[in-house]
C-alpha cells in the first residue's frame, strides 16, 4: 500500500464523534498564535524536518518514476547494462529515501518529546499550585486523564499529524508533476478517481469507528466491575454480603458483550479489505484502459513505461489524498486537546504566593483571626466574623456540631483555601503576605485523614523532615507513643506501612502522623482529634501523646474529649460558622448554651464517640 500517513489511514477516526462535534473548539488566532508558542523554541529542528520531508518525500517517488525506464530502456529495449544500471538507481533510492525517514522521525520525536516534557512539567508545577478547592471539586481521574492521555495526545499530533501533513502535500505534488509531464488525460483522470476511490475507506472507517467506540464503552464497563470487585475494600463488601454469584453474573455478562463486540470489530476490518482492494484495483486497470486507447488508436506518445510509471504513481496517491481529506477533521481533533490543556493552564491559581513576601518569625507573635468571613461557594456563608487570638504558647480548643464549621476555620490558617473577608495574621503580618513555604513550615497538622505514602515507617517520617537522624526518628516516635510498637516490628523503622497506610490500625496510624509532626517541629501545631474509629485504649495512648504538646506549644485543636478540652487555654464553641460562646470549661457549663448541651451529649461520656458521619 502506499506510503501516507497520519490520522486518516484506513484505521484512522475519520469522523468526529457527536461528542467532540459538541465540544469543538473555537479557533482563534489567539489558540492557534499559544501552540505555536510551544513550538517556538524547536523552529530550526522543524525546518530541518521539513527539508528531510521533502527530500524523502522525491526519493521514495523516484523508484516508481524509474520503473518507466526500467519498462522501455531496459525490457523493450533489451538493453541489459541500462537495466542493471536503473534497478540499482531505482533501490539506491529506495534505500537513501528510507534512511532520511529515519532522520526526520527522529527529529519529529525529538521534537515533539521536548514539548511535551515542557509541557508536562509546566502542568504538574501548575496543579501544584491549585488550592484544595480545585482537587475537591474535580475528579481525580479528569485531573490524571488530562495530565497523561491529553499531553501524549499532543505528542501524537506534533509527532505525526504536522508532519504527515506536510509529507503528504509533498508526495502529491511530486507524483502529479510526475504524471503531467507524461500525460495530461491520464493525469487528469488519476486526479479525478483518486478522490472517489477513498470514498469507500471512510464509510467502512466510521462503521470500524462506531464499533471501537462501544467495545471501549464495554472495555470501561469490565473495568469499573474489576475495579469495584478487586480492590481490597470492595472484595470485603462482596464477600461480606455473599455477592460473589451476581458479581460473576454481572462480569460475565460484560465480557460475552465484548466477545461479541470484538469479533464484529474485526469482521468490520474484513470487509473493508474487500471493498478497499477492489475499488484500489479498478484505478490502475482505468489507466491502462485509457492509455492502451490512447496509445493504440490514437497514436498518443506514450510509452509502455510512461503507463506503467501512472500506474505506480497513483498506487502511491490513495493515503496521502485520503489523510488530506480528514485535515480538517485532525485539525479539530488537535487543537480540542490543545484547547483542553490550555483549560487547566488557564485555571487561576487562587491561593497566590505573594511577589514580594514578608516573612515574620513565627515562633513569636500570636495568631489573630479579624472579622474572617468565608464560603466555598457563593451559595452559603460557612465562616460568618470569626474573632479570636491565639496567644503564643497557648491552647485554644474548638467544640462545635459536626458541620458547623471547625475544620473549615483551621484549613484557613496554612492557606488551604483564603478568606472570603476580613484577615489571619501571625505575629502581626497578613498570612496572605507570607511566602506560602515559610507559613507551611511553620504549621504542623494532625488530621483525622492522615495521608501515609505506601512505603516504610522510615520513609514516611523522612517525608517531614529530610535530614532528620536516627536518633530524632526514635525520639519523636517516643514522644508519639509509638516506639513500642515499632520496636515489635520485625523491620522496626523499615516496616512498610501499606497502602495509604492500610496494614495499621487507625490509632497506629495517627500516631505515627503525631511524630511525623513532631519531626518537622512546627511554630503552630494543629490537631484534629481523632474519635469515633479509635477505642478507648488507642485514645488514650494518642492522648498521652498530644497533652505534653499542648501544655507546652502554640496549638489548636479540634476537640472532642473532656480531658482536651480542659487542657486548652480557651475554649471556643462554633455553631453554624460563628462563635457562639467562649472561655473556660466551668463558665461555658453554667452558661447552659450549646457547650453545655455538647458537654452532656459528649464530652463527659467516658467512651467519647463524634457525632460525625
Ligand atoms: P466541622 O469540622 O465542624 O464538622 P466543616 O468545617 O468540615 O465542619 O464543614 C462546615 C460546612 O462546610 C459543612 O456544612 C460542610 O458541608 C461544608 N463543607 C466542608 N467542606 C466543603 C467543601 N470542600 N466544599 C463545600 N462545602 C464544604
Amino acid at each position: 500500500m502506499a506510503d501516507g500517513r497520519g490520522h486518516g489511514g484506513p484505521f484512522g477516526r475519520a469522523y468526529m464523534t457527536e461528542e467532540e462535534k459538541a465540544n469543538q473548539p473555537k479557533i482563534t488566532f489567539a489558540l492557534v498564535k499559544r501552540v505555536m508558542s510551544y513550538l517556538k523554541p524547536y523552529v530550526l529542528q522543524l525546518l530541518l524536518v521539513m527539508v528531510c520531508i521533502l527530500i524523502s518525500s522525491i526519493l521514495k517517488l523516484l523508484p516508481s518514476i524509474i520503473t518507466g525506464k526500467i519498462v522501455d530502456e531496459g525490457l523493450i529495449g533489451r538493453n541489459l547494462r541500462a537495466l542493471v544500471y536503473y534497478i540499482l538507481a531505482s533501490l539506491l533510492a529506495s534505500f537513501m529515501g528510507n534512511l532520511i525517514g529515519v532522520a526526520e522521525s527522529y527529529l519529529n520525536n525529538w521534537i515533539a518529546q521536548h514539548i511535551t516534557y515542557d509541557m508536562r512539567n509546566q502542568m504538574f508545577r501548575h496543579l501544584q499550585r491549585m488550592s484544595q478547592r480545585f482537587f475537591t471539586n474535580n475528579n481525580q481521574g479528569d485531573i490524571i486523564t488530562r495530565m497523561t492521555s491529553d499531553i501524549a495526545g499532543v505528542e501524537t499530533v506534533i509527532a505525526s499529524t504536522f508532519t504527515s501533513i506536510i509529507s503528504n502535500i509533498m508526495t502529491l505534488t511530486v507524483a502529479l508533476v510526475a504524471m503531467f509531464q507524461r500525460n495530461y488525460l491520464l493525469a487528469i483522470i488519476g486526479i479525478i478517481i483518486v478522490p472517489l476511490f477513498t470514498i469507500p475507506t471512510r464509510r467502512a472507517g466510521k462503521t470500524r469507528w462506531t464499533l471501537t467506540r462501544e467495545s471501549q464503552a464495554c472495555n470501561d464497563e469490565i473495568n469499573g466491575i474489576l475495579n469495584e470487585t478487586m480492590s481490597v475494600s470492595g472484595q470485603l463488601l462482596v464477600k461480606l454480603f455473599g455477592k460473589e454469584e451476581y458479581e460473576y453474573e454481572r462480569y460475565s455478562k460484560a465480557n460475552d458483550k465484548m466477545v461479541k463486540l470484538n469479533i464484529r470489530e474485526k469482521l468490520a476490518g474484513r470487509w473493508f479489505f474487500v471493498v478497499l482492494h477492489t475499488f484500489t484495483s479498478i484505478g490502475p486497470m482505468l489507466i491502462y484502459l485509457v492509455g492502451g486507447i490512447l496509445m493504440i488508436n490514437h497514436g498518443a506518445n506514450l510509452t509502455v513505461g510512461d503507463i506503467t510509471v501512472m500506474v505506480a504513481l497513483l498506487g502511491q496517491m490513495y493515503m496521502p489524498v485520503n489523510s488530506l481529506l480528514n485535515i480538517q477533521v485532525d485539525w479539530m481533533r488537535s487543537m480540542a486537546l490543545f484547547s483542553r490543556i490550555f483549560e487547566y493552564f488557564d485555571m487561576e491559581v487562587e491561593v497566590k504566593d505573594p511577589e514580594n513576601p514578608t516573612n515574620p518569625n513565627l515562633r513569636h507573635g500570636n495568631i489573630v483571626f479579624d472579622h474572617v468571613h468565608f464560603s466555598y461557594d457563593e451559595s452559603k456563608e460557612i465562616l460568618k466574623d470569626i474573632n479570636f487570638t491565639l496567644k503564643n504558647g497557648d491552647c485554644i480548643a474548638i467544640v462545635g456540631p459536626s458541620g458547623s464549621g471547625k475544620s473549615t476555620i483551621i484549613n484557613l490558617i496554612p492557606r488551604l483555601y483564603d478568606v472570603g473577608s476580613g484577615r489571619i495574621k501571625w505575629n502581626g503580618i497578613d498570612i496572605r503576605n507570607m511566602s506560602l513555604n515559610h507559613l507551611r513550615e511553620g504549621i504542623g497538622v494532625v488530621s483525622q485523614e492522615n495521608y501515609l505514602f505506601n512505603g516504610t515507617i522510615r520513609e514516611n517520617l523522612l517525608y517531614a523532615k529530610p535530614d532528620a537522624t536516627e536518633e530524632d526518628m526514635i525520639e519523636a516516635c517516643k514522644k508519639a507513643n509509638i516506639y513500642d510498637f515499632i520496636e515489635k516490628q520485625e523491620k522496626g523503622l523499615d516496616a512498610m506501612v501499606g497502602n495509604r497506610g492500610l496494614k495499621l490500625s487507625g490509632g497506629e496510624k495517627q500516631r505515627i502522623a503525631i511524630a511525623r509532626v513532631l519531626l518537622k517541629d512546627p511554630a503552630l501545631f494543629i490537631f484534629d482529634e481523632a474519635t469515633s474509629a479509635l477505642d478507648s485504649i488507642s485514645e488514650s495512648r494518642i492522648q498521652e501523646a498530644i497533652e505534653p504538646i499542648i501544655e507546652t506549644r502554640t496549638s489548636i485543636l479540634i476537640a472532642h474529649r473532656l480531658s482536651t478540652i480542659l487542657e486548652a487555654d480557651e475554649i471556643l464553641v462554633v455553631d453554624d460558622g460563628r462563635i457562639v460562646e467562649r472561655g473556660q470549661h466551668s463558665e461555658l457549663v453554667k452558661a447552659g448554651g450549646v457547650y453545655q448541651r455538647l458537654y452532656e451529649t459528649q464530652f463527659s461520656k467516658a467512651l467519647v464517640g463524634d457525632n460525625e458521619e
